[in-house]
């Protein structure tokens, strides 16, 4: 017998049954209620799914835009990922650091994520997602814990992490402590599928546990942590069908702890290095904007994540239809910044190549202020907290200043004089368009302090 969790297969195909041809009317009523910035039952989100006119998808695009803008404005976070250790015990299907896998293994020393982290914030990052295979043995938790010490014990001249987010197997909730009380920002595990036979015959080893990998983000909770983040490898299973879990997860966790998803991150599933899957379930571009604008609707308070798995011109689309945060000059290959390395060491391979300088010019071409802001949880702006300001609209009131001050920085400190030209554009708009004219006055003056060489400076 198969425990009755969160997920309910039978439920969820269910809806996307009953919704196969929604009218036209019912849609737009659903768009109407996404718009209020309420999110979607899971009901509601399986219509706009089954949307197949058009100009109705047209229209689950101006939504998604419209509360994308109505929450974050156009600021879009940059980060990037530092993989630590490739040993790992699991052998995912997907995966180039499968236990299978004959290529060398890799683990970073202390002395290399310091040099590593000296290369990032070289570039201009400020904040990282830590990446580690699963190996009790070479990986152990205690490695973790030390690595991360020594990420926020880089002093680069003006550069430093200031945030580290983790992405590593699901763990204990002793271990979900000690992470929290190293002072991470959000702790990411994703699903990968949410749809059980799916997910047990793609995954051996203890990642094969389908339970723990559903109920990590709990005991993720249960150890303190209040910024979690989810996410399904898209690909493996019908989107349609992953999308309605990752809202019935979210729904569930908000239930359960009072807290949404900090973030939901949308990857796709990409050639690795000795993995001969292919998707067997592929997501086209199309369908693949369309579920991340019925994800923005459906939970339009939780940040969404897009990684340069993805190609320029759909990361550029998708940022107009929810996505907030971004990877940027990435590797996925433990010690892969600063020198070339060989193929074989790449979790995956990328298909955005472009530098944070290109990737900064970029965005703000098109229209975005990049941010490197990492005040929140700093300011313990976490959680409860965070979703109370988040929900009315408040939390623009600080992003949107620490966004231009975390701008002026890269300008100062990372930036080309060709770029930076751009930049103090962008930051003067930005200036102009923050309402409140006392907020408005104490950035100027904070983005005077940062030009005559303070640095750290947040609302
Ligand atoms: N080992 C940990 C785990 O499995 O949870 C850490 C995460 S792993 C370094 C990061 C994520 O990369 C995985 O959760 C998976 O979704 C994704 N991933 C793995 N192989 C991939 C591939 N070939 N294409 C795209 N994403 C992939
Ligand atoms: Fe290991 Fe994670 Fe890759 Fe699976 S996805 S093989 S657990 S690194």
């Amino acid at each position: 017998m198969t425990p009755a969790t969160f997920i309910d297969e039978d439920k969820l195909h269910a809806l996307l049954k009953k919704t196969s041809a929604p009218p036209p009317g019912d849609v737009a009523d659903v768009l109407r209620k996404g718009r209020e910035l309420k999110g979607l039952a899971p009901e509601e989100a399986a219509m706009l799914i089954n949307v197949s006119d058009p100009d109705l998808i047209n229209e689950i695009f101006d939504a998604a835009s419209y509360i994308k803008n109505a929450i974050y404005g156009d600021r879009l976070v940059f980060f990037a990922p530092l993989y630590l250790s490739n040993y790992c015990v699991n052998d995912c299907a997907y995966c180039g650091f499968h236990a299978g896998n004959p290529a060398p293994r890799k683990k970073l020393t202390m002395a290399e994520i310091r040099e590593q982290v000296g290369f990032l914030t070289e570039m201009g990052h400020k904040r990282l997602l830590l990446e580690s295979g699963e190996d009790m043995r070479n990986n152990p938790i205690e490695y973790i814990l030390d690595a991360i010490d020594a990420i926020y014990s880089v002093k680069n001249g003006k550069g430093e992490i200031r945030r580290v987010n983790v992405n590593i197997a699901a763990t204990t909730v002793e271990n979900y402590r000690s992470l929290k009380g190293k002072g991470i920002g959000t702790y990411q595990l994703f699903q990968e599928s949410y749809h059980r036979q799916t997910y047990e015959s793609t995954h051996n080893g203890p990642k094969g546990n389908y339970l723990r990998q559903l109920y990590a983000l709990d005991n993720a909770f249960d150890g303190g942590i209040d910024d979690v983040g989810m996410g399904v490898l898209f690909g493996l299973y019908d989107w349609r069908f992953e999308v309605l879990g990752l809202i019935s997860h979210a729904a569930y966790l908000s239930d359960t702890f009072g807290i949404g998803p900090h973030t939901i991150s949308v990857p796709r599933l990409r050639p690795a290095h000795s993995v001969t899957m292919t998707p067997p379930a592929p997501v086209s571009d199309n369908d693949f904007l369309k579920l991340i604008a019925i994800l923005r609707i459906a939970v339009p308070y939780t940040g969404m994540i897009i990684t340069t798995r993805e190609r320029p011109e759909i990361r550029e689309k998708a940022f107009r239809i929810g996505i907030t945060q971004a990877s940027a000059a990435s590797s996925t290959a433990p010690g892969g910044f600063g020198k070339k390395r060989s193929k074989e060491a790449d979790q995956f391979e990328l298909s955005d190549k472009r530098s944070l300088e290109e990737m900064t010019v970029s965005v703000m071409k098109q229209g975005f202020t990049p941010s490197f802001c990492t005040a929140c949880y700093r300011r313990n702006r976490t959680g409860v907290a965070f979703m109370d300001l988040a929900k009315p609209g408040d939390i623009q009131e600080f992003c949107g200043p620490n966004s231009i001050l975390t701008l002026m920085e890269y300008m100062e400190d990372n930036a080309s004089p060709e770029s930076r030209y751009l930049g103090m554009e962008v930051i003067n708009k930005s200036l102009e368009g923050i309402d409140n004219a006392s907020v408005r006055k104490q950035t100027e003056e904070k983005l005077a302090r940062i030009r005559r060489g303070e640095r750290d400076l947040y609302f």
